[in-house]
């Protein structure tokens, strides 16, 4: 439980930790479905707004506990339809929220750390160094902001949220029990009623703890795979180097297997141009897949200042695509999407976290002076 000024902060808790916050303060535990459909269902942080609470209960609630989201520093809308939120959370940073209509769909792209120690050499995330883990109620805080941003109360229908993706900044199993709470939410009737199939984690290969995550939710996976060999796997993604990819394609299987009903991975893949985007690297991943029930999502890099690679031409994105069609893969390309507010994946450094880090950094500059061990400025 998150308690900030001696307030819990009811936000980021699961319904059997609402229950057990009703039973501490000597209340009943249905009280849990209540709060926790306010909360939710009409985005409410106002004990005074739940008209079913008497005056008695909600005073003491007051006295103990609030319904406190990341901050919302800006909203901007896309001229394709996609929206995007930067927030600022406990430690000061900040971190984005992106919505991406598409159809019936509505996909909610949900940050799980400030900033990420894994440094793959094409994120601008991995490009700041990590900052700090987002609590339970920051990650779950972003679809609490963004649902409200709908209107709210969800209709069975036409839900404005229908899929959530952890795809936004950080590593989501590293930053793991506030993930697995936050996502757990979303799927809770008493949260956001989200299908376990319409959930997905994405990694970039923590092995130990996709196996961990298999013991306690039943989320889709999404493997960031991005080569198909070691020797260039361990340049883009560095963690290759501690869980190699025989390793970490072992796991996945694992876990998608645990899941049954037909369900599969999902393989990204950004296309980097002349890197991992040649014939032989499209040849090697259909052999390295061949037996792994998977579909596969290319992501077309999404460029940003000066990360010394480029996105491949349409021709050679479309050349890669076909081989793996050919082989029998279920293969989709990312179109990029909310480029000018800076939303696509890859590019959650905007304008307003430029200016917000800055400060940030001069803050830090300032305290280093004072502190022998204070946290190293965030990078540009
Ligand atoms: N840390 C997790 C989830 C966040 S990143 C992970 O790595 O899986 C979501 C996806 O965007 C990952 O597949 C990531 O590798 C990819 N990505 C990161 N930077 C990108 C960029 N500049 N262009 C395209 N895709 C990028
Ligand atoms: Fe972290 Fe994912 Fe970016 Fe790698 S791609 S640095 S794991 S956020």
């Amino acid at each position: 439980m998150t308690e900030a000024a001696g307030k819990i902060n009811l936000l980021g808790l699961t319904q059997p930790e609402m229950e057990q916050f009703f039973d501490s303060i000597g209340e009943k535990r249905f009280r849990a479905g209540q709060l926790m459909k306010w909360i939710h269902h009409f985005g409410v942080d106002d004990f005074d707004a739940m008209s079913n609470v008497s005056k008695v209960l909600r005073e003491k609630l007051k006295a103990c506990a609030e319904i406190r989201g990341p901050e919302v520093v800006s909203e901007d809308i896309s001229s394709d339809g996609t929206r995007k939120w930067v927030v600022r959370v406990a430690s000061g940073s900040c971190v984005e929220t992106v919505y991406i209509p598409q159809g019936k769909r509505g996909t909610l792209c949900v940050s799980s750390q400030a900033g990420c120690a894994l440094d793959c050499s094409f994120c601008s995330t991995g490009k700041q160094g990590f900052n700090s883990n987002l609590t339970a109620a920051e990650v779950i805080g972003q679809v609490w902001i963004a649902n409200k941003s709908f209107g709210s109360v969800p209709a069975k229908t036409d839900r404005a949220i229908t899929n959530v993706v952890m795809m936004g900044m950080g590593e989501p199993l590293l930053n793991f029990d506030n993930v697995v709470a936050a996502m757990q939410l979303m799927m809770d009737d008493l949260g956001y009623g989200i299908s376990k199939r319409r959930v997905t984690l994405s990694t970039s290969g923590v092995v130990p703890m996709i196996d961990a995550l298999s013991k306690v939710i039943d989320v889709s996976l999404a493997l960031s795979l991005h080569a198909p060999n070691d020797e260039l796997r361990n340049q883009l993604v560095p963690i290759n180097k501690k869980y190699p990819l025989a390793m970490l394609l072992e796991s996945c299987q694992r876990y998608v297997s645990t899941l049954g009903e037909k369900r599969v991975l999902t393989i990204e893949y950004t296309l980097l141009k002349d890197v991992n985007d040649q014939i032989e690297h499209a040849e090697q991943t259909i052999a390295l897949l061949r037996n792994i029930p998977c579909k596969i999502n290319l992501i077309p890099f999404n460029p940003f200042p000066h990360s010394g690679y480029e996105r491949p031409s349409n021709n050679a994105i479309r050349r890669f695509q076909d081989l793996l069609h050919q082989a029998g893969f279920s293969v989709t390309v990312r179109t990029p999407r909310g480029e000018d507010i800076d939303a696509a994946c890859g590019q959650l450094v905007g304008q307003v976290l430029d200016r917000t880090r800055r400060s940030e950094r001069l803050i830090a500059l300032r305290e280093l002076s004072d502190e022998t061990d204070a946290p190293r400025p965030a990078a540009h």
